[in-house]
């Protein structure tokens, strides 16, 4: 394909007018690579082309530490800056650890 002011012409508008590769490679008796090649060289912008990039990869947040098995009872006060979570090894099907399970549940003192 020798590409002349006229077919780059033809080219541009066809490719910024959003018609497809094929057809305009068809006004012009050349290849639709040939065309999409150009116009990529000549940096046209395909108004379609936007459906053909790939969205980035939405960030799953990102877990900083499980929280299983450790012990969720809060010490202090959670808008204070030394709270902290106990996070020791739970009692077996128990949020907390035996020294706070017994705390909240008062075991024993029944
Ligand atoms: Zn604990």
């Amino acid at each position: 394909m020798d590409w002349t002011t006229h077919s780059i012409k033809i080219l541009e508008n066809g490719y910024k007018t959003g018609q497809a590769a094929s057809y305009i490679a068809n006004l012009l008796g050349t290849t639709k690579g040939s065309v999409v090649g150009k116009a990529h060289r000549m940096n046209f912008k395909h108004p379609g082309a936007i459906l053909t990039i790939k969205s980035p990869k939405i960030k799953q947040p990102e877990v900083v530490h499980s929280t299983i098995g450790k012990c969720q009872y809060p010490h202090g006060h959670p808008k204070d800056a030394g709270f902290y979570f106990c996070h020791k090894q739970v009692k077996t099907n128990s949020p907390y650890c035996l020294k706070h399970y017994a705390i909240c549940y008062r075991v024993g003192k029944q």
